[in-house]
This record gives C-alpha cells, structure tokens and sequence, in this order.
C-alpha cells in the first residue's frame, strides 16, 4: 500500500510527461496530404480526347523541356494545372557525336558505347556543362514553370533493365586531370588503361567518392541558377530507386547517386519504380518507397518530399489495369505526398488505365 501511494504521483507526472509528448509530435508533424497527382508526357492525347485534365483528377503534368510551349501552358493555366519541365542533364548521343571531346571513356581508354539507348555525356566536360546551363537558363526564361525535373543524373550507365549495364567511366584526361586535383594525388601510370587500372586497385573509395561529388556539383549548379532566375521554382529529381545494397551497390559506387549528399539540394524525390522494365512484381513498387521514404528520413509536409513515377508503358508487356492500379497506389505509400505515370499516352490509349487514374486521383482527399 505504501509503495502504491508512493509511486501514484510519479506515473501520473509520466503519463501527463507522455500525453504533452504525443500532442508535441503531432503539432510538429502534419497529417500527409498527397498533393500532386501527375501524368508525365504532354497532355495531347488525353485533350485528343475530349477530357480536361480535372476531369480525371490530374492537377500537375510533367513534360520534357523541349515539349513545352505557349499553348501548352496556356491550356494549363486554363485547367488550374501546374507544369513541371523534364531537363534531360546527362544523356546526349548527339551531343557527343558532335563534341567528341565529351565522349566517356572507359576504363580501357575507350569510348564507350551507348547503354542501350543511354549515352551519358562526361559529366566534367566543361562545354558540355555550359551547354547545358544555357538550355536551363532559356526554359526558365521562356516559361513560368513550377519546377524543373533533374532527369538522367548519373554517370554512364542503364539502370532501367533488368539487367542493368553498369560500366566504369569515365577517364578522360579532364576528368583524371580534376580527380587528381581534387583529391590531391598523383595518378600512377603511362596510358589511360594504366591509369585507370591504378586508380581502381589503390584509389577506389577516394574514386567513388569524387564521382559522387561531380554529380552533386552538377544539382548544386542547376539549383544555383534556379535561384538565381526564377527562385521558388521547384527542383526535382529523377533517378534510379535502388537500395543501398542491389547490385553491389551499384546506385552509389557506379551511378554517383549518393542520397546523404543529394537530400539537401532537392525538394522533391521521384524514383522511377518503373517495375515491369525491371524485372520487378508490381508489390515491389509500394515496399521500395516504403524504404525510400524511411531511408531519406521523410517527413509528412516538409522538403524533400517524395512523388514516385511508375510504370503504365506497356513493356516489355502489355501492363493491365489492375496492375497499373497496383503500382500507382504503391506510388502515394508511406510518406510520398504525389505521384506519376509514365506515359500519359499509355493511359490516354486504354480506356480501363484511364478509369484507374480517375478512381485513385478522385479518391485523395483533395
Ligand atoms: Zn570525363
């Protein structure tokens, strides 16, 4: 009895301590509002087709840079949606055909060949980066886009298989040349194979490392210009959704893609979940942004968020609409506050994808 009416008092002080700790936690985190429920791709098949876009519940398009005009964007205006730009950043056949000086090299001095329909550009070629920082500044000056979609972020390489390619880029003499710098060492070796070699065997963290940081630099300059030009205008990150550990981890050690550098120059995350052209079951979309999500430390209302882009293109096969159901609800899981498709035109063509967008789209509270 004593001892009862000894400890009374103090489980009272810890449930009123508990109780003020619950209400403090939900005052500093809001409820989830998914607030971007997207298609990417010009909207031209779905108007073709004699919808509005909030017919479908569709308040945000992502489409690629160079398929944004004035008409596109007056039509949006008109419907209350938002445009989001695709920026292709790394990936340029054409360019490094014209500019070989920008081609990768490989880790035996060669060109490298394209990765399927991939071929990343030298990601330290300095024409090629003012070339591309002219292209951003020209779309923000032309357009009031709400944000600007980072898009093919990573060194040469194709992730989008199931199989993926994962090469050993890039040695060309500006990027050996900047490493050394950089990292201040000396490269050991006479041609670019032996130099290569050398930097694999005894250089590899500080290689890795180096590589993550390029990229970096590249997000860290397009959000400078951003700023600079149109600020408030929303970066965005398309990019390979792999764990830490898939493929030797190869998200890190061969794309460049570090998440703890890259969380802190985004507002927005959008892992492309795209399941079927990665040998992957539909579930797998929910269960890699519940792990995104807890991996970058999401937290509801707050930057960055995350808004995935999954898979309605049919291939390698043909996705049906119970599929596609499965992996766009995947899309808004866990802390996600918005989601895509890729294509509109996959769901403008097929009736049955269209009557999923308007269930799922129509049924977030809005
Ligand atoms: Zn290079």
């Amino acid at each position: 009895m004593k001892t009862l009416q000894q400890t009374k008092p103090k489980q009272n002080f810890i449930s009123a301590f508990l109780l003020l700790f619950i209400l403090f936690s939900c005052a500093q985190e809001p409820d989830r509002q998914i607030e971007i429920r997207g298609i990417y791709g010009h909207p031209k098949p779905l108007w073709d087709k004699g919808y509005s876009l909030p017919d479908l519940g569709i308040n945000a398009v992502f489409v690629h840079g160079g398929s944004i005009d004035s008409a596109l964007m007056e039509r949006a205006k008109s419907e209350g949606i938002k445009v989001y730009a695709e920026f292709a950043t790394l990936n340029g056949l054409n360019y490094v055909e014209e500019h070989p000086e920008a081609w990768a090299i490989n880790e035996k001095g060669e060109q490298v060949e394209a990765a399927s329909w991939f071929m990343g550009v030298c990601p330290t070629e300095p024409g090629f980066r003012e070339y591309r920082f002219s292209q951003l500044r020209k779309l923000l000056n032309d357009y009031d886009i709400s944000g600007v979609w980072m898009d093919y972020v990573h060194w040469h390489a194709q992730f989008e298989e199931p199989q993926p390619i994962l090469p050993e880029t890039c040695f060309c003499n500006h990027c050996l040349t900047t490493f050394s710098k950089e990292k201040n060492l000396e490269i050991q070796g006479g041609s670019t194979a032996e130099k290569a070699q050398w930097i694999l065997q005894n250089k590899d963290k500080e290689w890795r490392d180096w590589r993550c940081a390029v990229i970096l630099d590249w997000s860290v300059q397009i959000r400078k210009i951003i700023d600079e030009q149109k600020p408030g205008t929303l970066l965005g990150l398309y990019h390979c959704p792999w764990t830490d550990e898939e493929f030797d981890g190869a998200r890190r050690r061969i794309l460049g893609l570090d998440y703890d550098l890259l969380r802190d120059v985004f507002d927005v995350f959008s892992p492309m979940v795209y399941h079927a052209r990665m040998g992957r079951e539909p579930a797998w979309v929910e269960e890699n942004i519940r792990w995104f999500c807890k991996r970058l430390e999401i937290k509801n209302g707050a930057s960055p968020k995350v808004w995935p882009i999954v898979q309605a293109y049919n291939n390698p096969y043909t996705i049906s609409s119970g599929e596609f159901e499965t992996v766009l609800k995947g899309g808004i899981a866990e802390k996600s506050s918005g989601a895509m498709m890729f294509t509109t035109n996959a769901i403008a063509e097929d009736e049955e994808k269209i009557e999923v967008v308007k269930k799922v789209y129509h049924g977030i509270s809005q």
